[in-house]
Parts: C-alpha cells; structure tokens; sequence
C-alpha cells in the first residue's frame, strides 16, 4: 500500500510499504477513506517529538471501512464505516476506566502516527478497536465527522469543559487558528454571554467573527488587556482558552481573567512560560492543563447528526489521497494559503470494490 512516512526531521514521502495486518486479536484493519493532517504531524517533522521514529507512517485522524478483525473483536465487523480518534484506549487501565484514555498506561494514548503506524496511508491497523473506534452514523458523510477525530474534542473537552464555559460567561479565546477557532464553535453550546477573539491576524480574526466571536482584539496593534476590560466593565473574562502554545500567549491568557475566573491551556507548548503568582495569590484563579481523552466523541457525534454542530466549515482544501504530499506543502503554509484544515480523500468505495471486503471475515 501507499502511505506519508516520517523519515527523521524534514524528511517525508509517499512510500509503497507493506500492508497493515492483525498483530493482537483487539485489533483491526482498516481501508481508510478519508484522513487529515494535524500541526502536530508538522512538530514531527520539524524535529520536536523525538519520540516519533524514523520510518513511521504519520497521521492520526481518519474515517474508514473495516477490512478485517481480530477474533475478539465484539463492536465492529467488517464493512463498517468508523471514525479514528487521535486517542486510543486499552480500556482496562486505572486512566481509561475514568475515560482519561489520553493518560493509557495500557499501550493506548496518542499512538497513531506517534509510536505506531498512522492513518495518512490507504490501509492502517487499528489496535483496542473495542474501546477506541466509533461507528459513522450513516446519514453522516465522512468530511462531517472527521474533525472529531482530534481538533473538536481537543477544543472542547481542554478548553471549553476545563474551562467550565457557562451561560452568559465572557470567554475570551487566544489565538484563532483551527484549535482556537473549534473553541469558539464549541463555546457556543454554552450559550456565552460574548466570545471576544484575540490574534495577530487580521485573515484569522475575520474567520473568528464567521465561526461566531462577539469581538475580535488585533493585539499586535490593540492592547489586549485593555479591552478586555473594556468590555467587562473593568472585570476581566470569566474564562480565557489559550490556543497557541506559546509563553506569552499563556501569560496573556492569565492576565486576561477576573478574580474567581479559569485559565484553560489548550496550546502545545515547547518552552517554559512564566506564571505571575505574586499577581494571582489573591485572585482565586484556576489554571488547567489537558491532554484530550476525546471522551467526548459520541456526544459530538449526536450533535452533528442533529444538526447543531457543522465541522465541515474546516474543511478549505480537499486532496486525493495519492497527493497527500501536496496537502502537506498547502498545509504547512497555512499563512499564505488561509488552509484550516485538508481532506484527504481515498478512492470511492461504489466505485472501487476492495478485494479484501468481498473476502470472507476473519473468524
Ligand atoms: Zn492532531
Ligand atoms: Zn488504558
């Protein structure tokens, strides 16, 4: 088959490599559809995760069809479509009991695309399937979930959850990339009183303002703190979700909030940010950190398919599979580009029937 491989900082390809099989009898195989690119594939390839091993195939948000399953698979069979949760879960780990998946002790956690052989590729072994895929539902077109795979859950549960974004709450969002801009759209579910959106770029504000941000702050040329205060009546926000992962970000963010307000840092950071304690002792201020479980796919997935969530306004640039290179170039230069998100799409299942669906299941 063909996948993007990671061949060390720099270096990817879109390799022939050999097709995916059951490796333990929790897994499954899986013909992927349709898969995304993420920034963290870019950390990797700029050299920051050196976890992530020369030779791996990236990738970590997908939806696709089940080809084959490993004899104790009980959720799925083949010919089922699922969506692949950047997550997966052991499910017997004192962390996926109290569905922290993304804390697995058990061989879970972040894998794809990390430790394991991603979803940027036509076919990919899925392990702990039980415990780690969702059926599409089939009204559902794969574009509309794909993004709950890791960008809606990351928002949401690391944002706007820890956040604890409620009823007529000011939230104010640092940075409006596609992270920043899921938290505005799931903010919303909380029904805020105003989201004010806060970023350098201007292209990026006005898409805020689309994706439903009550007010915008350019604080390369506005006083971010200033107006926020401005438009709380001196108070400061209730809530202020870092989207960057930088440390002056997350020392705005901080500065940003009342007394009696939280900090939720959904950023992925690299360096040490300074935390003003002699500013904050008395403010009774919570500041949480997060590692999304995507314990919350399912409830997304009902919000889509009753129409009270649209992912697919990520979606600004569609590729076939085979020119995942290409969407890499589009990606990676998302400043010229405007890219939020890309869809990679595999061949169409009508109208090319995989071999290993008209095979008979695996027992
Ligand atoms: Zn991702
Ligand atoms: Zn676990």
């Amino acid at each position: 088959m063909k996948a993007l491989v990671y061949h060390g900082p720099g270096q990817r390809s879109w390799d022939s490599v050999d097709d995916p099989t059951i490796v333990d009898q929790t897994d499954i195989v899986v013909r992927v559809e349709t898969s995304t690119i993420c920034g963290s594939d870019l950390h990797i390839l700029k050299g920051d995760v050196p976890e992530t091993a020369a030779g791996t195939v990236l990738g970590h948000e997908a939806v696709g069809v089940v080809v084959e399953i490993g004899s104790s698979v009980g959720s799925v069979v083949v010919g089922d479509r699922v969506l692949l949760s950047c997550i997966s879960s052991c499910g017997r780990c004192r962390y996926c009991k109290q569905a922290r998946y993304g804390q697995c002790l058990g061989g879970g956690g972040w894998i794809f695309g990390h430790l394991i052989d991603g979803l940027q590729a036509e076919y990919a072994r899925v392990p702990f399937a039980d415990n780690s895929v969702f059926k599409v539902p089939e009204q559902l077109s794969d574009e509309q979930v794909l993004f709950l795979a890791d960008i809606l859950p990351t928002a949401y549960e690391v944002g706007v959850l820890n956040g604890r974004v409620a009823p007529g709450d000011v939230v104010a969002i640092v940075g409006a990339g596609p992270v920043g801009l899921a938290a505005i759209l799931t903010a919303q579910l909380y029904t805020p009183g105003k989201i004010i959106a806060i970023d350098l770029a201007d292209s990026r504000l006005q898409r805020a303002l689309d994706f439903g941000a009550h007010s915008t702050i350019n604080n390369g040329r506005e006083d971010a703190l200033a107006q926020v205060l401005e438009l709380t009546d001196g108070n400061g926000a209730d809530a202020a979700l870092e989207a960057v992962g930088l440390p002056a970000t997350f020392e705005l963010a901080c500065e940003l909030i009342r007394p009696g307000g939280r900090v939720a840092n959904i950023g992925v950071h690299g360096h040490s940010a300074t935390l003003h304690l002699e500013r904050l002792w008395t403010r009774d201020v919570t500041i949480t950190t997060g590692l999304v479980d995507t314990s919350t796919i399912p409830q997304l997935l009902k919000l889509v398919a009753d129409g009270r969530l649209d992912p697919t306004v990520f979606a600004t640039h569609h590729f076939a599979l085979d020119d995942t290179m290409a969407a890499y170039d589009v990606f990676a230069d998302a400043d010229h580009t405007d890219a939020l998100k890309v869809v990679l799409s595999g061949s169409d299942v009508a109208v090319h029937v995989d071999p290993r669906l008209a095979a008979p299941a695996v027992a």
